[in-house]
């Protein structure tokens, strides 16, 4: 039986890996059939502390990954498809196995969200994406459009200016979300303009995107803008989906816990962007990681010392 299995391998799962393996809890961590989270697909990240010239989101979750092995974390690149939290021990199942846990730390994180819109699914992978490091070198000398307001959509599209000949934002208000020093890069970057107050109805193409149609907030007036690639990028939703019967969730499947750790199931315990809609950074997702680990080593503890009590008795 496993004393702690942590689900997801963001900043988050890596980071209550390295806590929980240091306690010698040799934790197993279900790290999805990609693991590393959502740091996988950005480029730079110059916000983390310890790395004054930045540092690549890859390569930051191989350093978290290696960190969380040295000390015994055994990583298995696999999807959970079902828990069951309800039985004493915890069940945790992949396609082939069904590990017993006393403890389970969910670290799922959150996904790119899309529009729903027609022609966005058809066209995925043929002009539409969600990640420009994995899908922009295809657009060189295009003509790119970013949906988003927000810090993600401006990444997207200054790191998009390397590829295309311009990158046009459309924003579905006037004002960004995004923080200042992003709106200042992308606003006065001399490859990239903004289409305010629109919203994208439709993706145009029969093989490939060739533009979409877009709707005038205020005026409710429609026109077409002529695009290589739609770019999403409009935030997320949390992986929360296999937990729904058994945990608390929010109205907006966000994981509810009182105090940013335990959740309404003993035992089971909570990290990163699958329970916090608010801050969503690496570094407040791995703090997560760590009070997670050192909650679960407590209510471990506090397990043995109880059935130490009774075998007294
Ligand atoms: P976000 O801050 O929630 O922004 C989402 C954006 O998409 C908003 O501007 C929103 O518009 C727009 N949007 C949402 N639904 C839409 C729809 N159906 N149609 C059109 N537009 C829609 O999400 P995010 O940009 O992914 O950022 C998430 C968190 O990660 C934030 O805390 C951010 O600071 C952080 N982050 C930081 C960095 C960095 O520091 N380098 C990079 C990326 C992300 P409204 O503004 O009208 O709501």
């Amino acid at each position: 039986m496993e004393r702690v299995i942590i689900i997801g391998s963001g900043p988050a799962g890596l980071t209550a890996a390295i806590y929980a393996a240091r306690a010698n809890l040799r934790p197993l961590v279900l790290a999805g059939g990609l693991y590393g989270g959502q740091l996988m697909l950005t480029t730079d990240v110059e916000n983390y502390p310890g790395f004054p010239e930045g540092v690549l989101g890859p390569e930051l979750m191989i350093k978290f990954r290696e960190q969380a092995e040295r000390f015994g974390a055994r990583i298995e690149n696999v999807d959970v498809t079902s828990v069951d939290f309800m039985t004493r021990p915890m069940v945790v199942r992949t396609d082939d196995t069904a590990s017993e846990t006393e403890t389970v730390i969910v670290a799922t994180g959150a996904s790119a969200r899309w529009l729903e819109i027609p022609g966005e699914e058809r066209l995925r992978g043929r002009g539409v994406s969600s990640c420009a490091t994995c899908d922009g070198a295809f657009f060189r000398d295009k003509h790119i459009t970013v949906v988003g307001g927000g810090d993600s959509a401006l990444e997207e599209a200054l790191f998009l200016t390397r590829f295309g000949s311009r990158v046009t934002i459309v924003h579905r208000r006037e004002r960004l979300r995004a923080s200042k020093i992003m709106a200042d890069r992308a606003v006065s970057h001399p490859k990239i303009d903004f289409i305010w107050n629109a919203i994208v109805e439709e993706v145009y193409g029969e093989t490939h995107v060739t533009g979409l149609r877009l709707r005038d907030v205020p005026s409710g007036a429609r026109r077409e803008l002529q695009t290589d690639a739609l770019f999403v990028a409009i935030g997320h939703t949390p992986n929360t989906k296999i937990f729904a019967e058994q945990l608390d969730l929010d109205e907006r499947g966000y994981i509810v816990s009182p105090d940013g750790s335990t959740t309404n199931v003993e035992g089971v315990f909570v990290a990163g962007d699958v329970n916090d809609h608010r801050y969503r950074q690496a570094v407040t997702a791995a703090g997560a990681g760590c009070r997670a680990a050192m909650d679960a080593e407590k209510y471990l503890e506090a397990l043995e010392f109880k059935v130490d009590s009774l075998a007294h008795l």
